[in-house]
């Protein structure tokens, strides 16, 4: 068995009942063999073994009071996986459905996706099982305090810096940063993803959607085509998929469908943004109301999204969210290329489909790493007092998923697996890392 083999496989007994986590591990690890076997060096320092056990993690309570003067208890976590090349780094997550092995996979995927923008972050993920849905702003803001009165010791500018994901956006994060201020009293960057009243970046908002559909534009330009007139299969309608649908939109392709957990919405004139942006970012409500505003659309509920026809699909909801049925249905449309906003949207099952039946495929490592990117630009803003322009931002972004598109590809080809964005995403995150672990020593 393999060097690579034998540490997955240690590591599946040592970590059970961990699904979430193992299928990241079994996602990466198989496919950094080739490399591996041509540096014995990593193997010898103990490398992978290292990589795949978090430096550190924190789970602790957080006790609450909601508006009916009822003591709740959520569970909250951190997970340090990796400092090699920077400070940790990576969202919060709050759904429901959170727990170790959720925290864990995001955390070890973060490893690679940071190592990927090229910039100096290390790979961290957290969150809690809290549902913000029917929660007061009172409520949130009690729970945001409670969460910070325990993570504040674990976090900082130069030490980890949190971010948004599911269920945390603006109003969850000034509410963190808050609590962190007056308890650390340090006017620092130590969160992403703020406001701009407060040291946030243009273009955080926009990173992830836009740097997603930047990665798809690159993938699209080695089948010498664009955007123009491709019609967008989108799951999701947070931050992530609104975002991407707006820059596919300015791109000239037509976006037909957003969803949330309940259903999609189906509009074949092209959604309209406005109408969602006010649904989601202003009322918090359902995507159904979509159709209180635009009476021709369709609304399926519980219905899978990738049943539409289209040339192009981005997942921007969650963990697989795209599962072998839904690839077959995508196969059997047409559909060119897919590339995943919300991280690991397909299984290994599903992948290996879309990739053997010629559907041009980006991980989430790659393709939704504009987001955290753009944090590590806020960061580096916020160290030296200054903030840019919209359009020095964007143009960053841009440039940096060009390079990974690039980084990747050049991988997958240099071990003899060209076209293959998941194995060259995988090896060309690994790649910096492990040399970094490798001269830091045995830590
Ligand atoms: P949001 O909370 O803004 O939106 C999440 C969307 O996905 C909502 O429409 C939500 O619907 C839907 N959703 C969440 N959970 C489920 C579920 N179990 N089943 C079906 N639908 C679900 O999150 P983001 O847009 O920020 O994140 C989306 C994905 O992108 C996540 O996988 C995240 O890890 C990833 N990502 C986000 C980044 C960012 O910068 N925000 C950066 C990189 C990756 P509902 O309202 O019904 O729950």
């Amino acid at each position: 068995m393999s060097y690579a083999m034998r540490i997955l496989d240690d590591s599946k007994k040592k970590n059970p009942n961990e699904p979430e986590f193992h299928q990241a591990m079994t996602e990466i690890i198989p496919s950094l063999t080739p490399f591996l076997d041509e540096h014995p060096k990593y193997e010898k320092a103990g490398i992978l073994e290292r990589m795949i056990e978090p430096e550190r993690q924190v789970m602790f309570r957080v006790p609450w009071v909601d508006d009916s003067g009822k003591v709740r208890i959520n569970r909250g976590y951190r997970v340090q996986f990796s400092s090699a090349i920077g400070p940790y780094k990576g969202g919060l997550r709050f759904h429901p459905s959170v727990n170790l092995s959720i925290i864990k996979f995001l955390a070890f995927e973060q490893i690679f996706k940071n190592s990927l923008t090229g910039l100096p972050i290390g790979g961290g993920k957290g969150g809690s099982d809290f549902d913000s849905k029917g929660k007061s702003d009172r409520e949130v803001m009690a729970f945001c305090q409670s969460f910070i009165d325990e993570l504040y010791r674990h976090i900082g500018a130069d030490q980890d810096i949190p971010a948004g994901d599911i269920g945390v956006g603006g109003r969850e994060v000034g509410f963190m940063y808050g609590q962190y201020k007056r308890l650390t009293g340090q006017y620092e960057g130590a969160f992403t993803g703020k406001s701009l009243t407060y040291g946030g970046s243009l273009v955080r908002t926009e990173a992830t959607g836009y740097g997603l559909v930047y990665m798809m534009e690159n993938m699209l330009a080695a089948k010498n085509t664009t955007f123009e007139d491709k019609t967008v299969v989108i799951s999701g309608s947070g931050n992530v998929a609104i975002y991407a649908a707006e820059k596919a939109v300015k791109l000239g392709a037509k976006v037909v469908t957003m969803s949330d957990s309940n259903g999609y919405i189906y509009d074949g004139d092209g959604i309209d943004l406005d109408a969602v942006k006010q649904i989601k970012e202003v009322q918090r409500g359902r995507i159904s109301e979509y159709l209180k505003v635009k009476k021709t659309a369709e609304y399926v509920e519980n219905g899978l999204v990738w049943s539409v026809p289209c040339n192009i699909a981005l997942p921007c909801a969650t963990q697989n969210e795209l599962l072998k049925n839904g690839a077959e249905l995508l196969v059997k449309n047409g559909c060119m290329a897919v590339a995943e906003g919300s991280n690991m949207s397909t299984d290994l099952e599903a992948t290996h489909y879309l990739q053997d039946n010629g559907v041009f495929f980006a991980p989430g490592k790659a393709a939704n790493a504009g987001g955290v990117a753009v944090s590590a630009l806020e960061m580096a803003q916020n160290s030296s007092r200054m903030s840019w322009a919209f359009e020095e931002v964007d143009c960053r972004l841009r440039s940096i998923m060009h390079d990974i598109y690039t980084e990747c590809s050049m991988a997958a080809e240099r071990y003899g697996m060209k076209g293959n964005l998941v194995a060259g995403a995988n090896i060309a995150g690994f790649r910096k890392v492990a040399e970094a672990m490798l001269q830091q020593g045995v830590v």
